[in-house]
């Protein structure tokens, strides 16, 4: 063990033996007990103790000594070796020598002579008692700053592993959304591709359907590429539907519409469906029903449309149930006028049913379960797209089934009443438009691909529009300020000038502030019909067209009367009832016509029919025959007609 000193300092060399001879006694041979006669000595002594590694806990010093005085040697000590315990020990020192003691040298104890052995003994046992606690804790202290270094280094460590780790999470969560963003765009640009072909096939479909001219076998023909169309159109948006919905990008757009029309046009739909199957549909509402409801039409129609078709799919024989049912009304707190109703919606089959094993698994995407030669007609993807357009609406679509029995699929929508008043059911037209009341119109048509414009040009000529077509925004701009259109009908991605910049200029044109624009695109961002309007156009009809909804928005803007084509004519040829479509102009205008037809002048037959296709709108169903007829070169057939 090594050894511990203490210093007795006293200019009296028999003080100090006197000291020595009381500790040694006292302590035994655990302290050398080291002795110095005058301060200078005893610094020195300290020194050589330290130099040689022994602990010195305590000091025992007379104050008034030749040279340095005890206070002095005390004051030095304590600024080198605080740890030490100083004592004084002394007859004659002054109040103020034990004070600066006190102050500056930390003075533990002031003992006067002659001392008393006792004191002393007890006063150094004390004092040694204290240093040990004292060095004990300064070690233990010491021990305490590592551990709290030691800490702070693996805080720091670890400070740098999160960060280093949080930046690989944050880089790893980047690429993910750029792969994300990168597989929407792939699949947006992908999306705008597949629909511009399609726009061609769907829109000549639409076309040749009204075509009176087409025998019942071309017209199932076409009947079956519009089918077809019209199925790669729903899987793209289906994919689609489903990468907007991974993305969070889906949102639902309530609108205010018509509740009990929008449901008995979707029974009536698979009431027929049903009936070509031999199965029976049963469609059962409640009487309590609201007229007008505030939702997301379109997602709901989804949906409905997909449970409804899984259930004829899955369904041979039995029925079909479409059930609608009113749980309850809740009145809305914050604002007590508006009141939402709990509605249940439910398609139950008497079908093959679904094992108790797949019943979850329906709903994940592109999981089809059963019978194998069924999956062909589906993609899997419609119950997990159904799921989660529910899911928006804050419901879940439930499901019960037993295989060979039957399946319900339900879903409860609490849906708030429409703040507009819709009284009267919106009227389909059913009827099959032939032309229009009133002057000529005239259409300029602007889209960079000539089979989109084709498909317009098509469907609008016809009906009597006077057209006109341009391959960009630039052409269109220079040819509508010769050309004076009523309407425009445009694409919005073009080379040269795009349909935004183009409709931005010319509202910038006095004369064509006000004509209608209507925007046409295959883009599938809801952002770009806003952006269109925000530009100035008047609007929008998605690509590929729906012929009807392209008539019905030109009708609105050039506020047309629309002539039809009587139902018979669309299901029979017989010449009443071609007549009675036919409006005639005054007799005086198809005299040269009939002279023409008379001597077999095909050429100028043509040229009246054009003639008198100029004469107005409401001629083109007479112009529509009249150009059947010459090109059959069937003379007699016009003049009986012009004779009639
Ligand atoms: P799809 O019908 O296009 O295959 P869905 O996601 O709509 O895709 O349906 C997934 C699967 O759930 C179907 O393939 C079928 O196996 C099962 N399924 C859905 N509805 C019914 C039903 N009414 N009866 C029996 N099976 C059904």
């Amino acid at each position: 063990m090594r050894k511990k000193a203490i210093i007795c300092v006293d200019d009296e060399r028999v003080v100090l033996i006197s000291l020595r001879d009381q500790l040694t006694n006292y302590l035994g041979n655990d302290y050398e007990i080291e002795l110095a006669e005058t301060g200078e000595e005893a610094l020195e002594v300290f020194e050589e103790l330290q130099q040689e590694g022994i602990e010195i806990p305590l000091i025992i010093v007379d104050q008034i000594m030749p040279g340095m005085k005890g206070d002095e040697l005390l004051i030095q000590i304590h600024a080198r070796y605080p740890q030490t315990l100083k004592i004084m020990l002394t007859g004659q020192a002054s109040a103020e020598a034990v004070g600066n003691a006190l102050n500056h040298a930390n003075l533990y104890r002031y003992i006067s002579k002659p001392w008393e052995i006792t004191d002393l003994c007890l006063t150094v046992n004390e004092a040694i008692r204290s240093y040990r606690q004292e060095r004990q804790l300064a070690q233990q202290n010491q021990e305490l700053h590592q551990t709290n270094q030691q800490l702070q280094q693996l805080n720091q460590s670890l400070e740098q592993k999160v960060r280093a780790r949080t930046s690989q999470l944050q880089q790893a969560k980047e690429s993910a959304e750029l792969a994300n963003r990168a597989k929407s765009q792939f699949l947006a640009n992908m999306s705008h591709e597949l629909r511009t072909p399609l726009n061609g096939i769907l829109g000549y479909a639409q076309i040749l359907q009204r075509d009176r001219h087409c025998t019942p076998k071309q017209k199932t023909s076409i009947a079956t590429i519009e089918r077809c169309g019209n199925h790669l159109l729903i899987l793209i948006e289906d994919i689609l539907d489903l990468s907007k919905i991974e993305a969070q990008k889906l949102e639902l757009n309530p609108t205010d519409f018509h509740f009990p029309s929008f449901l008995t046009d979707l029974a009536e739909i698979f009431r027929l469906k049903a009936e070509q199957k031999g199965i029976e549909f049963n469609y059962i509402s409640s009487d309590c029903l609201p007229n007008g409801i505030h939702a997301d039409e379109k997602r709901l129609r989804q949906v409905l449309l997909n449970l409804l078709g899984n259930a004829l799919k899955f369904t041979d024989s039995g029925s079909v149930t479409f059930k609608v049912d009113v749980l309850g009304g809740l009145v809305n707190s914050v604002q007590e006028s508006t009141t939402s109703l709990q509605i249940r919606f439910q398609v139950e089959d008497t079908g093959i049913g679904i094992t108790s094993e797949h019943r979850e698994k329906i709903f994940e995407p592109f999981e089809q379960v059963g019978d194998r030669d069924r999956q062909s007609e589906g993609t899997g993807l419609g119950l997990a797209i159904s799921q989660k357009i529910v899911n928006l609406m804050d419901s879940k679509i439930k499901v019960k089934s037993h295989l060979e029995t039957g399946s319900i699929f339900w879903f409860d929508l609490n849906l708030s009443a429409a703040t507009k008043c819709l009284d009267t059911i919106p009227v389909k037209a059913e009827q099959t438009i032939a032309g229009y009341q009133g002057e000529r119109q005239k259409i300029m048509i602007v889209d960079d691909r000539w089979d989109n414009r084709s498909v317009l040009i098509d469907l609008l000529e016809p009906l009597g529009f006077e057209l006109a077509e341009a391959a960009n925004g630039r052409e269109a701009l220079d040819k509508a300020i010769q050309w004076q259109p009523d309407l425009i009908i445009s694409d919005l991605v073009m080379p040269v000038l795009d349909g935004f910049e183009m409709t931005r200029q010319l509202r910038q044109i006095p004369e064509f502030q006000n004509i209608p624009i209507i925007a046409i695109s295959a883009s599938v961002f809801d952002t770009e019909q806003q952006k269109c309007r925000d530009y100035g156009c008047d609007d929008f009809v998605p690509k590929p067209i729906n012929s009807e909804d392209v008539l019905v928005k030109i009708g609105e803007h050039l506020r047309l009367d629309w002539i039809y084509e009587p139902q018979e004519i669309q299901s029979t040829s017989s010449k009443a009832s071609v007549d009675s479509a036919i409006i005639f102009p005054p007799d005086s205008e198809l005299v040269t016509l009939k002279e023409a037809a008379e001597i077999g002048d095909f050429d100028l037959v043509e040229r009246e029919i054009s003639r008198i296709q100029q004469l107005g709108s409401q001629y083109q169903p007479l112009v529509n025959k009249l150009l059947q007829l010459s090109q059959e070169f069937d003379d007699f057939k016009i003049i009986e007609l012009i004779e009639r």
